[in-house]
């Protein structure tokens, strides 16, 4: 059953005092759904799978929350920790035991990673492991690949995926010459090039910096043997391996992409998962490099709310809720979306590719054979097809990532009754992208 424009009178309404009061009337810019037009949907409340918005909607949520909700959401566990941490306390800027635990929940899962720090947002990890990088080596370049996304550090921001990918930005204004001098972007999944770079540049790049497997251009798994392919031309030439997890980490096995493919990275970026929905983040790596962080060693980084209890305890309760049936979950319940989406775009002749990395998810409109590997792969899809495809599925209340650039998140909540809604909202997408 679809629903009338009447069925969001209240977001709309909302919508519109929020853009009086902030940028586009949201705090994070994929959110005002900029890409696929409309008004978004301001949601009241949201608990398993489901997400209620406040027009009384339910929706099936294939976002969660940008990843982090693997459990669904107000998972009893998380929400009955949370409590408790807040009724201990709110901040103390002062160290908790249960801030060591977070760490060594994350140590002992990611092998390579012996030390860890904890911050507020995954932007804040990539930006504080890049410092680190340069501080570490004396070096000052940075090598990215073109689609990923590793938060709005201004070194990182050029030619990024996600929202900076939706918005069509190739880069940001307030991002000086100086800063995107010593960044250099490469085509993702394409070796030759990163040795061509080191070839050229080696003794100046501090560290390469790679999604564990692509997400933030959609989901696009690196080739075998390209991130190894990084570890051994970084290793070679002196610089470090920087992997950011803050999409994969947690997700994707219970040890994030290095539990599927075990490539060493010398600083690993976490988020989403390990802080279970509340603000947390943290970077991790060799002993000897994280030591060269203040107070141990000279590379400076701070902050007032890190290692937040409630966000603390939001973490370790997800990480140790989610048992091997969640990872079992997730991967089944990935498979089965990707199913249903070939089923449905396929009945309508809709030429596309499902893709996925570990359990990511993306749908491309495309009647390419090969699978996209690369950033100008994933622009060179039928875009335009996408926002058809979410309004059909938004009105029958299945609530999908709100752009073409983004991976879909699966949570173990997702029931039989959400699939069922799913299944039955897909053949009128699949004729709404036809
Ligand atoms: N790195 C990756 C791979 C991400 O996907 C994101 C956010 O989506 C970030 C870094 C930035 O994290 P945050 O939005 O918490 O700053």
């Amino acid at each position: 059953m679809t629903r009338s424009a009447d069925a969001a009178a209240k977001s709309a309404e909302l919508f519109r005092r929020a853009t009086a009061a902030t940028p586009g009337g949201v705090n994070s810019p994929v959110r005002a759904f900029s890409a696929v037009g409309g008004d978004p949907r301001f949601i009241a409340s949201a608990k398993g799978c489901h997400l209620t918005d406040v027009d009384g909607n339910d929706y099936v949520d294939l976002v969660s929350s940008w990843g982090p909700m693997i459990l669904g959401h107000a998972h009893p566990a998380v929400v009955e920790a949370v409590q408790k941490a807040a009724a201990g306390g709110l901040s103390f800027g002062a160290p908790t035991e249960a801030e060591i635990e977070l760490a060594e929940e994350i140590i002992d899962r990611v092998d390579p990673v012996e030390r860890v720090r904890l911050v507020n947002s995954g932007t804040e990890a990539t930006m504080s492991a890049i410092r680190l990088a340069r501080g570490f080596t004396g070096r000052s370049k940075v090598i990215k690949f073109a689609g990923c996304y590793h938060g709005h550090v201004d070194a990182l921001l050029a030619d990024a995926g996600s929202g900076v990918a939706t918005l069509g930005l190739p880069t940001s204004p307030g991002v000086t010459g100086a800063s995107a001098h010593d960044t250099l972007v490469l085509p993702y999944n394409d070796l030759k090039a990163v040795a061509k770079a080191f070839e050229e540049f080696g003794h100046e790049i501090a560290a390469v910096i790679t999604e564990a497997a692509a997400g933030n251009m959609g989901a696009i798994a690196p080739h075998d043997g390209f991130n190894a392919g990084l570890r051994e031309l970084t290793r070679r030439h002196g610089a470090l391996l920087i992997i950011d997890e803050v999409m994969t980490g947690f997700r994707v096995s219970p040890a994030g992409w290095y539990g599927i493919e075990g490539v060493a990275g010398d600083i690993y970026t976490f988020g989403k998962v390990m802080s279970g929905g509340l603000p947390a983040a943290a970077f991790g790596g060799r002993t000897d490099i994280m030591e060269y962080l203040a107070p141990t060693g000279p590379v400076y980084q701070a902050g007032t709310l890190s290692g937040n209890p409630v966000a603390v305890a939001a973490g370790l309760a997800t990480l140790r809720h989610a048992d091997a049936q969640t990872y079992t979950a997730l991967d089944a319940n990935a498979d089965r979306l990707a199913a249903l989406f070939t089923e449905a775009l396929s009945a309508e002749g809709v030429a596309h590719r499902v893709q996925s990395a570990g359990n990511l998810l993306s749908v491309f409109f495309t009647d390419r054979a090969d699978p996209i590997t690369d950033y100008a792969g994933v622009k060179a899809t039928e875009t335009w097809r996408f926002a058809p495809f979410f309004h059909a599925l938004l009105e029958r209340g299945v609530y999908p990532p709100p752009s073409a650039f983004e991976a879909w998140f699966v949570s173990a909540a997702l029931d039989e009754d959400a699939f069922s809604r799913i299944a039955d909202a897909l053949p009128a997408a699949a004729r709404a992208a036809a």
